[in-house]
């Protein structure tokens, strides 16, 4: 699961690494209880806020309330934020990408540096001149040297580079992390080191070793795949197996399936939405066939998030539904009343929406 901001930060200053003074804002009306400058980030869990808008610098209490109103009224990057993390503005010399992830390939995890961090560096691992260090164990005084020599900073900041490293190890093994990223690692003009923006990663598998920790956001069960980005139906289905059937009639009626996706067992409505979003997003895509054999997902839920989708999701194509299992009567009232129809199985969905690209 991936966590917010602010929320990756909490685990971060729970293992003493430097984090900016911030403070959680989730009304437009709230106050600062930081001094100004600050700047604004939108909480969504998704990277690349800054350029799309959703990190803002604040100099005035004006700025401030407007940013807010801004910020949590529309989506940034198909996320509509439910909070914001104001911070004391940094005055930024240097932008460093540190992060420790889970490498598969060594089975271990892996150290990863860059010396330019900031907005130009995503986190794609093994970018040129990214330096990447297997770690067998805790960071050895091998691995701080490669480190401070590939970083190449003035010798007084080593000490508090090995800390941070340290801290990130710590974090990564004691939190069950597959990834703790920060990017950029400022050095600031009066030579401090703040890890300014922050992204984490928890292992699903290993949340039963962490029964207290609680999110914001909840694990989400979509198994999501773009088959085919040209495809043109794409298609929702509950079950690995009954996806994967739904993506073979559709190839069998003669049509471009464009998308695998298993909705899960706990899947919520907002992910429901989102895939819904995602899919509409494609360029050629014309049809979506909704196949649920409810169980765990009910379909009660399942309409809801369809009514929802046909509210909110900007060109959303025809959908072609079967929907039946647990709460089948109330999903099926649902869809009724709000004009939607459902087939009355898979078939006659397939067959509706290769029409649909004649
Ligand atoms: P991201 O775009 O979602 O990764 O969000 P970041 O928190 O990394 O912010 C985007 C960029 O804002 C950073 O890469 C910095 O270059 C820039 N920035 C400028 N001033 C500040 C500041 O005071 N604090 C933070 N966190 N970022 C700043
Ligand atoms: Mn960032």
């Amino acid at each position: 699961m991936k966590l917010l901001e602010y929320e990756a930060k909490a685990l971060l200053l729970k293992y003493n690494l430097p984090i900016p003074a911030g403070q959680l804002v989730r009304h437009s009306n709230d106050n600062p209880t930081i001094p100004l400058p600050l700047v604004i980030k939108v909480q969504i869990p998704v990277g690349g806020r800054g350029k799309a808008g959703g990190v803002k610098h604040i100099s005035t209490l004006n700025e401030f309330h407007h940013a807010t109103e801004l910020l949590l009224s529309k989506p940034i990057l198909g996320h509509q934020a439910h909070s914001l993390l104001a911070e004391q503005a940094l005055d930024i010399k240097d932008e460093l990408y540190i992060a420790i992830t889970v490498d598969r390939t060594t089975r271990s995890l892996m150290l990863l540096a860059q010396k330019h961090g900031g907005m130009d560096i995503e986190s794609a691992p093994h970018q040129s001149g990214m330096l990447a260090l297997p770690l067998s164990g805790e960071p050895t005084s091998r691995i701080y040297e490669a480190l401070f020599n590939y970083y190449g900073l003035h010798k007084e900041l080593n000490h508090t580079i090995q800390t941070i490293c340290y801290g990130l190890w710590d974090v990564c093994v004691n939190e069950d992390a597959m990834l703790v990223e920060v990017n950029p690692l400022v050095i600031t003009t009066d030579n401090k080191v703040v890890c300014a923006d922050a992204k984490i990663e928890l292992d699903d598998a290993a949340a039963f070793r962490h029964p207290d920790r609680q999110f914001e956001q909840v694990p989400d069960s979509t198994q999501f795949v773009i088959l085919d980005e040209q495809g043109t139906v794409g298609s929702m289905a509950n079950g690995a197996g009954l996806a994967m059937a739904t993506v073979d009639a559709i190839q069998a009626s003669g049509v471009s399936p464009a998308n695998f996706l298993d909705v899960g067992g706990g899947t919520n409505t907002d992910g429901m939405v989102n895939s819904f979003r995602k899919l509409s997003g494609l360029p050629n895509i014309r049809a979506i066939v909704v196949n649920i054999f409810g169980g765990i997902t009910r379909c009660d839920e399942v309409a809801d998030a369809i009514i929802k989708a046909r509210e909110s999701v900007p060109n959303l194509p025809p959908l072609f539904i079967r929907l039946t299992g647990t709460n089948e009567q109330q999903g099926r009232d649902l869809l009724e009343n709000a004009g939607v129809s459902i087939m009355p199985d898979l078939k006659s969905c397939v067959d509706a929406a290769a029409k649909e690209m004649a």
